[in-house]
């Protein structure tokens, strides 16, 4: 079992499912020659074998040969929740992390033109590094900064101001759908900006100047 790596004033809390959000940063659609969705979000899964703690390890699955980088705010669930409304959602946070969304981007293109899932190529064994997790009262999730650095060169720069759907209204239609329990967590989507991440490289995000995730790509 893998635990977040909590402060030591907060338990431990077991991994459960990982819901990821596509397109919700209109600059990020765009760059991928989609459009922000006008109905429901676009939600896929992470499995919790998906997680790398900070300053783990990532390995480049061997039929791929383009691992892009995606920096994201992740929001922790803390409570079991069915039908959570926007009023009610903050009480169900528990805290936020950094998190890049890991993607195989060759597979991914396979996968969107032959009308496949995209879960081989987002939801490999590693695919989801996340920092440390931060009390909700440290961050405002309508506001915060993320920035992610490649060997020192910094990549993606982003606010969660430019969040297409707010992180209450991605707990209300996430908790409506599949229903949201302790220990699940949510990636809210990234900003323009992503790119290849070759074998051998460092990985920086940062949430806010202040938490940090580092990890390394073999
Ligand atoms: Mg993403």
């Amino acid at each position: 079992m893998v635990f977040y790596t909590f402060s030591e004033q907060q338990p431990s809390l077991a991994i459960g499912t990982m819901y990821c959000i596509g397109r919700n940063f209109a600059a990020h659609a765009r760059e991928m020659g989609a459009e922000v969705p006008a109905g429901a979000p676009l939600v896929f899964l992470k499995p919790p074998s998906a997680y790398t703690p900070h300053t783990g390890l990532v390995t480049i699955p061997k039929f791929s040969n383009n691992l892009h980088h995606e920096v994201e705010l992740v929001v922790i669930i803390g409570k079991d929740g069915d039908t959570i409304t926007e009023q009610e959602a903050r009480d169900y946070i528990i805290g936020y992390a950094v998190g890049v969304d890991l993607t195989l981007r060759d597979i991914q293109t396979i996968a969107k033109q032959k009308g496949e899932p995209w879960a081989t190529a987002k939801s490999f064994r590693g695919s989801a590094p996340l920092s440390a997790v931060i009390p909700p009262h440290s961050i405002d999730d309508t506001n915060a900064e993320l920035e992610l650095y490649v060997n020192g060169e910094l990549r993606q720069k982003g606010n969660t101001n430019q969040m297409e759907r707010s992180v209450p209204a991605l707990i209300a239609y996430i908790s409506s759908v599949f229903g949201l329990r302790r220990g699940d967590c949510i990636f809210t989507g990234t900003p323009e900006g992503v790119a290849q991440i070759h074998s051998q490289s460092h990985v920086k995000a940062i949430l806010n100047s202040h938490t940090v995730l580092e990890f390394t790509v073999e």
